[in-house]
């Protein structure tokens, strides 16, 4: 089953922690913009994901079940 990233960018701090962590699926600029790259995510992705999410310092990152 795949997953839905998303951002809550009313929390988003934009610290880059879920660029770092999943590159593949979030992105972050200089100015702190950060952005999703990748809204389906695929299984082989899925721990990447979820690392992206628990790192999250506001609980900005939102991967549900599609
Ligand atoms: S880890 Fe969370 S707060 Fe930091 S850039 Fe990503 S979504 Fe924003």
């Amino acid at each position: 089953m795949a997953l839905k990233a998303s951002i809550d960018w009313d929390k988003c701090e934009g610290n880059g922690v879920c660029a770092r962590v999943a590159p593949e699926i979030f992105s972050v600029d200089e100015q702190g913009n950060s952005d999703v790259l990748m809204e389906e995510v695929p299984e082989n992705l899925r721990a990447k994901a979820m690392l992206a999410m628990r790192g999250c310092p506001t609980n900005a990152v939102i991967i549900t079940e599609m």
